[in-house]
């Protein structure tokens, strides 16, 4: 009966880049929103136009109107958009993006008042749209920033009736224009709504801005917390380090203890007590190969967290050197290793050659650990396109079981078939290609029959050296 070939997709995607300035994505966003926002409110004010201009509409209002509402919104829109698009992917360029949104307010409160004054001030609900600038404000900007923000509004929003009321611009009613007359011919009636209106607008904006102040508080709260929580995070890894780290130097000596036992120095030993000592010299390499792998891993840890310097890197070159080593490391069990990248020119990737070295080190020897000896084979190869690099190293040895490939990146997972065949493993070695594949924001790709061998593929992105090289100058990492 032939196998099946079972394949396991891995794809943990690229790190998420923690950062504090969260506002300055919100700002971001926001800035988009309102643009976008914009258009629509255009396209309800061209309907209006035209419903007006058909002789639709149940009050009298003026296209006119419409269309200068229109056009000024359309011009001052596409060059928020522009001047946005520049500054939209950069960070350092917040103090510009928040003042392209007071712009942008002030912008909306002329045409907004101007509609107001269209509409006939008080005689529509108009004036409500200023509370949802007043809103995005107490969220956007400072507390007292948005209180000025909200008096604004409010001035922009009255102004037309005090004009109309002072005689200093024409009254415009949509209706038959006697509300109109009573309100602009009485002081009471006018300024009662203006203050009235200032009212509404200064308590929208305190209950706004209570709630946004603490929701704001919140979020410092948890950003903080977040902050601690990747602190003691590092000074736990470090701690761990040193503390594994300090183990491996009594091993060391436990180790030339052990050697100078085994090969006679102090004397001849029995045979069944050099048996031993073999065997605690075994031991003692396991727990020292276990110990470099906790603190490597910690280390790729710590960095998942923090930040590592990419820089181009030739996989080829890695290649070619982990490959050497492979068949070094096969010779003694007499297992081929044949890496068909070996006459490739470079490709490019951003990454850590170190890293880079660890992840196929760890392929390679597991490649070979995992074949037979005498019949076992490890091929390393390439298939590339303009933009992507995949790398496969495969192997005709024992195989993974089905039900075994979605936990072998699991810290300290081995197959049961594994553990038969090779004692040495410590079971993190795919742990730390799994933190390598995330760190460098490609995938993996594990497709295993068992008694019959394993293929693990890991796909990068190619550099564009010669774009790196007009960003960053000429310098490579390897
Ligand atoms: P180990 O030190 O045990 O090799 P790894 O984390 O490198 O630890 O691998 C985890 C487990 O995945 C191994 O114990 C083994 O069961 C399985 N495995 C990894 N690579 C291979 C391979 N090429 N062939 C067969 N099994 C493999």
């Amino acid at each position: 009966m032939v196998e099946k070939k079972h394949s396991f997709f891995y794809d943990w995607g690229s790190i998420t880049t923690y950062t504090s300035d969260i506002s300055s994505q919100e700002l971001v966003s926001r800035a988009k929103w309102f643009i976008n926002m914009r258009w629509l409110a255009i396209l309800a004010c061209t309907i209006g136009g035209v419903i007006a201009a058909a002789g639709l509409a149940p009050a009298r209002v003026n296209p006119v109107d419409f269309a200068i509402i229109v056009v000024f919104l359309s011009s001052t829109n596409l060059l928020y958009a522009c001047i946005g698009r520049n500054l939209f992917g950069d960070k350092s360029r917040r103090r510009e993006l928040q003042f392209l949104l007071l712009w942008q307010m002030f912008g909306d409160f002329t045409a907004l008042s101007f509609l107001t004054y269209a509409l006939g001030c008080i005689e529509t609900p108009i004036g409500a749209l200023f509370m949802a600038h007043i809103i995005l404000a107490t969220i956007l900007f400072s507390r007292w920033h948005s209180l000025i923000i909200a008096t604004a509004a409010w001035i922009y929003a009255t102004l037309p009736l005090v004009l109309e009321w002072a005689g200093i611009i024409p009254m415009r009613s949509i209706f038959d224009g006697r509300f109109k007359l009573m309100v602009n011919a009485s002081f009471g009636a006018t300024f009662g709504f203006v203050f009235a209106s200032g009212g509404v607008f200064v308590f929208c904006w305190y209950l706004v801005s209570e709630i946004s102040s603490s929701l704001k508080l919140r979020e410092h709260q948890l950003e903080d917390a977040y902050q601690m929580m990747i602190k003691i995070d590092k000074e736990r890894t470090q701690s761990t380090i040193v503390a594994t780290h300090e183990l491996k130097a009594p091993f060391a000596a436990i180790k030339s203890y052990i050697y100078t036992l085994r090969d006679g120095y102090c004397g001849k030993l029995p045979e069944k007590a050099q048996g031993v000592v073999e065997r605690i010299g075994d031991r003692c390499d396991q727990i020292t190969n276990r110990i470099t792998d906790i603190i490597h891993l910690s280390n790729l840890r710590s960095l998942v967290v923090t930040d590592m310097r990419m820089v181009p890197v030739d996989l080829m070159a890695v290649l070619a050197e982990e490959a050497r080593e492979g068949v070094l490391i096969g010779e003694a069990r007499k297992i081929q290793v044949i890496n068909l990248a070996e006459y490739y020119p470079p490709i490019y990737i951003l990454g850590s050659y170190q890293h880079l070295k660890t992840l196929f080190s760890n392929l390679i020897h597991n490649a070979v650990n995992y074949c037979r000896e005498n019949t076992g084979r490890v091929v390393i190869s390439i298939e590339s396109t303009s933009k992507k690099v995949a790398v496969s190293v495969q192997d005709n040895g024992i195989g993974i079981p089905k039900e075994n490939l979605d936990k072998i990146f699991d810290d300290h997972f081995r197959c049961k078939n594994a553990i038969a065949h090779y004692s040495g493993g410590t079971g993190l070695g795919l742990s730390m290609v799994k933190e390598i594949v995330v760190l460098h924001g490609a995938s993996i790709q594990v497709e295993s029959i068992v008694g019959r061998g394993s293929s693990f593929t890991v796909r990068f992105d190619i550099v564009d050296m010669k774009q790196e090289r007009n960003n960053h100058g000429e310098h490579t990492d390897s």
